[in-house]
């Protein structure tokens, strides 16, 4: 069976077209600029690349793009959309509704639309996505929904709960749902085979670091505790965005600049994080090569970015009473080997130690420990394939149906 992973944007669409015999991607691609004008890249694993500039007023426009590169031109990595057995959509929030992937149906995207006041720019678009994909392809294709949050619908009340008073939960549902969910499963029952460990007993912390970074505290192979929350904005710093603030730090801002929510979101969403200490840029590699040239700001960033990880992970393990393994994933986790180590080094008074010339060769791509074998808890790395996730769930559910 071949499987089309689709992660659908306010006016971008990215795909994967796996099969489902061998898992391997046969071909990708990225719809951009749609409802603007509208462009499509697309490749083959072997190599074979189709771009061209489309008009894109909408996402069922966008789909017959796919369906085009996909089955036409040089190119063309199938015959015919009949090979597809089915859609995987990636959905950023399900809220208390979903706690696993489900096959789409009308109260399915009602219900996806009713949670977009909790991720407003993301289930709008997953919506349109859907919608998009039903008018271009029709219902003879199913098609699932997989959820960023799912992973984390174990999360006991004691994590989850915000210490409001208790009606704003039964309100407005207002508590910590948690988001990188399809990752942090990912890498930590990866991170299970690899060790050959059982869920059971077994204590893992994730580190989806990128530019949206989460931990997550996974025990008995089920989400302990994460540190995103309402929102992908708590945790620690990310590129853009603040993570967990004193919230009079808000009410404090709102006083002094008159700012209002909208203003103030995008403050902490857009214009904070890495990129609002360093001055520099939300993207790692443009504030190391700062800092490597002396910016003061810049080397203060990503002092600030490495103590938040450190005290995050930390926290994880007394949460959890112990770790087991740690998993470090994510553009800036699978390739910088200063932050794993920085993480890692301060864990030596309970025997973590890692192998400084393994860590330093892992890079983009590689899985691999780099803990030494008398460390008292494995550190890893693991790339992470949210992909992969969303077309076995996908895989799974329309052949039971
Ligand atoms: P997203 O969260 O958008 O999926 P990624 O997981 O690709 O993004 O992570 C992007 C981040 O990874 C950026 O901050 C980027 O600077 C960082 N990154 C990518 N390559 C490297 C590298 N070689 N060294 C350090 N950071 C890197």
């Amino acid at each position: 069976m071949k499987i089309l992973v689709v992660n659908a944007g306010s006016s971008s669409l990215k795909y994967q077209l796996i099969d489902m015999t061998d898992e391997k991607v046969i071909a990708k691609g990225l719809c951009e600029r749609i409802g603007i004008d509208g462009k499509i890249s697309h490749k083959t694993f072997d190599g074979r690349e189709y771009e061209a500039q489309i008009d894109m007023p909408d996402h069922t426009a966008a789909f017959k793009c796919v369906e085009k590169a996909l089955i036409s031109g040089d190119a063309k990595a199938i015959d015919s959309m009949d090979e597809i057995g089915a859609v995987g959509h990636r959905i950023v929030q399900g809220g208390a509704i979903f706690d696993h992937s489900v096959l789409v149906n009308e109260q399915v995207v009602n219900d996806i639309e009713g949670l977009a006041d909790l991720a407003p720019l993301h289930n709008i678009a997953h919506v349109q996505g859907i919608r998009g994909c039903l008018e271009c392809f029709g219902d003879k294709i199913p098609q699932v929904v997989v959820f960023d949050t799912s992973f984390h619908a174990t999360m006991p009340e004691t994590s989850y709960l915000f210490a409001l008073p208790y009606e704003y939960y039964e309100k407005y549902k207002i508590r910590r749902y948690g988001f990188h969910g399809t990752s942090h499963r990912y890498v930590s029952a990866r991170c299970l085979e690899l060790l050959n460990m059982k869920k059971e007993g077994s204590k893992i912390i994730t580190c989806h670091l990128g530019n949206g970074s989460s931990i997550t505290a996974v025990k008995d192979g089920k989400c302990f505790d994460t540190s995103m929350g309402l929102t992908p904005l708590d945790g620690f710093m990310m590129g853009t965005r603040t993570g967990t603030l004193d919230p009079s730090v808000l009410t404090y801002i709102i006083e002094k600049e008159g700012l209002s929510a909208k203003e103030l979101s995008d403050l902490c969403n857009k214009k904070s994080g890495v990129l609002g200490v360093s001055g520099v840029s939300s993207d790692n590699r443009d504030v190391e090569a700062a800092a490597a040239e002396g910016n003061e700001r810049a080397k203060l960033a990503l002092e600030m970015q490495r103590y938040q990880i450190r005290k995050f992970v930390g926290s994880y393990i007394a949460a959890m009473n112990g770790v087991d393994a740690i998993v470090f994933t994510g553009g800036i986790g699978e390739n910088s080997a200063e932050l794993r180590k920085s993480v890692c080094d301060n864990l030596a008074f309970m025997g973590v130690k890692i192998d400084d010339s393994i860590n330093d060769t892992l890079r983009r791509g590689a899985e691999g420990v780099f803990s030494t074998e008398d460390s008292t808890v494995k550190v890893m790395v693991i790339p992470t394939n949210e992909e992969l996730v969303i077309a076995r769930d996908t895989k799974e559910i329309v052949e039971n149906m």
